[in-house]
């Protein structure tokens, strides 16, 4: 039985398992969330898995202090000024990635910005303290349900169970977390969501929103959705053309080549999808040859990641 009450020492034995690579559900005040150690590819991976996300969609880092946000991401004046009036608070900031920040890079699909948050719910804090890692986490639902606002939610819904749930109550927000982009000149609501644009806009001035103008989201420069490398992509290779690099997934690629999973183990082969296609992205080379990828568990997010990689690029 994985739902258990919030003790310390609870708190401390999930804190084990989120350091041995496992997975927790725990309660913040926006939803609960379903965590896993941001530094590692394979606990990253997971999340994904058990979910049953179609794609890889980038996921929030919770931290325990803006201190620790500021040793991942590159905090400017308005961040600073955002965490100090919002933090703990259900606030995400998305901001560029520090080139050494030791996050996994499917936390963030890729990109070189990363979302963060520090959350106001004391057993989501006792936790960041106890792991003293950065944690990883969508909220605990399986994809395509609504997100879970109490414990028994994520017990009834999420399986496989994370190794354990903790209970903290019933969630105060009840919805997730704003989103606001910093990355670029003009901020960007990307979700609305505990904290009300008013608010944002009265301490940084006018906020761009991505609901309301989808043109600005998809503009020259405003926000990378998707990382792809600069080589194309060809899928569904069996071997490397002249030129090419191939992309080994499985026991028949050739030995030596780079390879997702040898044992074509999709978790694997997803926690190092990005880290692989950068290592590739090689300019002393014409493209990136793909093997093919079976269309079931992890596979459907990495082919729709691939598949995006593929597509015709404009410019
Ligand atoms: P969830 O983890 O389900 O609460 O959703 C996370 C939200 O943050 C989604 O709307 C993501 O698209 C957004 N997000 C997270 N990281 C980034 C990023 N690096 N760039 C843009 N959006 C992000
Ligand atoms: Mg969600």
């Amino acid at each position: 039985m994985p739902l258990v009450s919030a003790s310390p020492d609870h708190i401390d034995q999930a804190a084990a398992f989120l350091r041995a690579g496992q997975l927790v559900a725990f309660p913040t005040e926006t939803v609960y969330g379903l965590a896993g150690d941001a530094t590692d590819d394979r606990a990253v991976a997971s999340i994904f898995a058990v979910k049953g996300r179609p794609s890889f969609n980038p996921l929030i880092v919770h931290l325990a202090d803006w201190e620790e946000a500021a040793d991942l991401v590159l905090m400017d004046r308005r961040a600073k000024d955002l965490a100090i009036a919002f933090w703990p608070g259900p606030l995400t900031l998305v901001l560029p990635r520090r080139a050494e920040a030791r996050v996994s890079l499917l936390v963030s699909a890729g990109l070189d910005s990363l979302a963060v948050r520090v959350p106001a719910h004391p057993v989501a804090l006792a936790l960041l303290r106890a792991t003293g890692r950065p944690l990883a986490a969508p909220s605990a639902n399986p994809s395509g349900r609504v997100s879970p606002t109490t414990a028994a939610h994520v017990a009834a819904d999420l399986r496989p169970a994370p190794a354990m749930i903790l209970d903290g109550g019933a969630c105060q927000v009840g919805v997730e977390s704003t989103v606001l982009d910093l990355t670029a000149e003009r901020p960007m609501l990307l979700r609305p969501g505990g904290v009300p644009l008013e608010r944002l806009s009265a301490l940084l001035g006018p906020v761009q929103s991505a609901m309301a103008d989808p043109a600005a989201l998809r503009s020259p420069g405003m926000l990378p959705s998707h990382y792809a490398p600069v080589l194309p992509v060809r899928l569904e290779a069996t071997e490397a053309r002249p030129g090419e690099l191939l992309l080994g997934f499985g026991p028949t690629a050739p030995p030596g080549v780079a390879n997702l999973s040898p044992t074509a183990d999709l978790t694997e082969a997803a926690s190092r999808l990005f880290a692989l296609l950068r290592a590739l992205d090689r300019p002393d080379h014409q493209g990136i040859a793909v093997m093919p990828i079976p269309e079931q568990g992890l596979g459907l997010a990495i082919n729709d990641r691939l598949r995006r990689a593929a597509a015709p690029r404009n410019g």
